[in-house]
Parts: C-alpha cells; sequence; structure tokens
C-alpha cells in the first residue's frame, strides 16, 4: 500500500487534534507515515502509532524552533525523498499552509489548501474543498508530482487505528534559507481555558445584537457549558467588545465545527464564509427575517438574552 506523508502539529510532542484527523484521512488514501519535528519528537510516537501511523520520521534539530519555516520544508522534502509518498498532507493553519506551497515549489507538484476531506481518485487522491463562502463543492486533483494537501481543522473524525509507528530518525540538511528568519521572542497567549477557536468541535459565536462587552458573558456562560469555543462577528470585534483573535469569517477565523450557535448575528456573507462548512448550525436572532436563517439547521427567533440564558441552564441541568 501507497505511504501518505503527515506533517504533525504538536507542541512538546503533545499532538494536536487536526493532526489526528489527517491520519483518520491518510489512512483512507494509504499508510500514514508521521513526520514529527523539534523538541519533544519522541513523544508524540505513541499517539501517532495509536492513530494509525506505520512509521515516524522524527528529526529533533533546534533548528525547527529558532529559524522560521524554511527548516521544516526542507524536513518534509528529505521525508519525501525517504518514502516517495502519494500525498503529504499538512494542517492548514497559517504556517502549515506556508510549509505545504514551499514544498509544494520544490517538489515541482502542485498544492491544494483549505480542504474539507481527501477521497480516493482513479488517478490518485483528490481534495474536496468548500468555496465562494460555501455555496460550491469543489474536487480537485493535482496534475504532476506529489499532491501536497493541506486540511481544515475538523474535516474528518479522530479514530484509533493501532499501527506499528516504527520510529527512524530523518537525516535532514538544512538549505541555505533554512537560518533566513530566526525567531527572536515568543510569547504564549493567555489562555482563557477554552479550546482554540479554528479546532473547537463547538463554537458559540455572539454578534452586535449582545451590544455591549460585558454582556458577552452571556455567550461564555453557554460556550463554556459546553466546553465550546467562543466566536464573534466583525460588528462585535470592531466595536471592541471581544478580541479581534476570535473574528469568524472571510477576513477572520474560518471554523467547521460540529456544532456552531450564532447569537444576535445578521448572517452577512463575511461572516457565512468563516463558518458555514459548521456540521449543525444554530442561530438566536430576534429578527424572524435575519438571512441566517437561511442557512441554520434550528432557529430560535427570540432576544438571546432571554433564549441564551434559558439554554445554558437547561444545558447545565442536564449534565447534573
Ligand atoms: P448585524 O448585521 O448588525 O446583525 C446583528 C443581528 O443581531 C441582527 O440580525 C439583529 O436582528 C440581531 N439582534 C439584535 N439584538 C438582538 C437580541 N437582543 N437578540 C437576538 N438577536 C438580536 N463580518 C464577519 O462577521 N466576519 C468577517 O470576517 C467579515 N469580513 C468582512 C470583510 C469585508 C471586506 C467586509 C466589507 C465586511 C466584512 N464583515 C465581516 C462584515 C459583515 O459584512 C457584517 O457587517 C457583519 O458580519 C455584521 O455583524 P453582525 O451580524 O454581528 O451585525
Amino acid at each position: 500500500m501507497a505511504d501518505v506523508l503527515v506533517f504533525v502539529d504538536h507542541v512538546d510532542g503533545a499532538v494536536r487534534k487536526p493532526t489526528l484527523e489527517l491520519l483518520t484521512l491518510a489512512r483512507r488514501v494509504g499508510e500514514p507515515v508521521a513526520v514529527v519535528l523539534g523538541s519533544g519528537a519522541a513523544g508524540a510516537v505513541g499517539v501517532l502509532a495509536g492513530h494509525g501511523a506505520v512509521r515516524v520520521l522524527t528529526a529533533e534539530a533546534s533548528e525547527f524552533a529558532e529559524f522560521s519555516v524554511v527548516p521544516k520544508v526542507d524536513a518534509l522534502e528529505a521525508a519525501c525523498g525517504v518514502v516517495s509518498p502519494v500525498a503529504v498532507l499538512v494542517p492548514s493553519s497559517a504556517e502549515g499552509k506556508e510549509v505545504a506551497a514551499r514544498l509544494a515549489v520544490r517538489l515541482g507538484s502542485g498544492v491544494i489548501t483549505d480542504a474539507v476531506d481527501v477521497e480516493v481518485g482513479e488517478s490518485g487522491p483528490v481534495a474536496v474543498q468548500s468555496v465562494f463562502a460555501a455555496s460550491f463543492t469543489a474536487r480537485s486533483r493535482v496534475s504532476r508530482g506529489v499532491p501536497v494537501i493541506t486540511v481544515k481543522p475538523n474535516s474528518a473524525p479522530v479514530e484509533e487505528a493501532p499501527a506499528a509507528g516504527v520510529v527512524e530518525e530523518l537525516s535532514v540538511v538544512f538549505s541555505a534559507g533554512a537560518s533566513g528568519t530566526r525567531v527572536v521572542s515568543r510569547t504564549a497567549r493567555e489562555s482563557s481555558g477554552r479550546p482554540e477557536l479554528t479546532e473547537a468541535a463547538i463554537v458559540v459565536s455572539g454578534g452586535r445584537g449582545v451590544n455591549g462587552a460585558e454582556n458577552f458573558a452571556v455567550i461564555e456562560a453557554l460556550a463554556d457549558s459546553l466546553g465550546a469555543a467562543v466566536g464573534a462577528s466583525r460588528a462585535a470585534v470592531d466595536a471592541g467588545w471581544y478580541p479581534h483573535a476570535s473574528q469568524v469569517g472571510q477576513t477572520g477565523k474560518s471554523v467547521s465545527p460540529q456544532l456552531y450557535i450564532a447569537s444576535g448575528i445578521s448572517g452577512a456573507i463575511q461572516h457565512r464564509a468563516g463558518m458555514q462548512t459548521s456540521k449543525t448550525i444554530v442561530a438566536v436572532n430576534k429578527d424572524a427575517e435575519a438571512p441566517i436563517f437561511d442557512l441554520v439547521d434550528y432557529g430560535v427567533v427570540g432576544d438571546l438574552f432571554q433564549v441564551v440564558p434559558q439554554l445554558t441552564e437547561e444545558i447545565e441541568a442536564r449534565k447534573g
């Protein structure tokens, strides 16, 4: 069976969920070979093997943390030399997309970004994308060389699939460009204790209807009852009610959770562009004509300050 390279996103060996989702997709197309780089790489092996990695290529050089992006491209290129994969799957983060694009140039092949699924095609893997504010589904195939595909978080389930996980040290010769951009400092973002917005299984968002920074407590309470991330429309963010990092939409983050709950959000096309691929969409809006109701699975016409706290209370009660 053909090998599929999976670029592992991890923090000191703790593998992030989107990588486990990539392993699920990789198993459909072939045998997953994980590439895990940087400090703590060895600590990731158990989890990767538990989710289907037949082989795990590791490299722990300090260059991966000291310099931006290029050392990782050097390593993935070296990995492609070792395994001759039928595809390279990369998480669709900002860094992942840059790594993928540079790798595709090195390999003389093509890149497909922000896929929401990967299928087996007659002439190689086919990437499924949701485009034009999710109004169309596009299926694309890289026409020459090894396809490099970045996949959005929440595009596949995490599945346990014990595999050999044979560890091999990857030998990487860094290119002249590897030291081009030095990372001069790193500051950890203050944690809200909530899941990362783009990776969360549930996102609870508030818009202009929330009407003030202090009122976002209502949205946060619902999010916390569900273990969800908090998102916001641009109107709410521009008003200074919630941080820019939480903006969902065309010029914000793209999310694709199992459940998206929008409260006090009208459903402008630019907001939809960032959440329309969510599996189940719920909206609370006092205007029955609000465009958001055109795309919801469940809609509540009502005042969010009445509906949302009741919902939170009910969820807490059922958690018992
Ligand atoms: P509104 O459109 O004002 O809607 C507020 C809604 O709240 C209304 O439907 C109202 O009925 C409802 N409401 C009010 N009070 C209550 C209440 N008490 N209970 C229940 N419902 C209530 N927007 C984004 O979100 N993300 C983007 O990334 C983004 N990028 C953009 C890029 C460009 C180039 C442009 C031009 C615009 C972009 N926008 C983006 C802005 C977008 O066009 C909308 O202006 C914005 O999404 C509106 O936010 P909203 O739905 O919160 O506000």
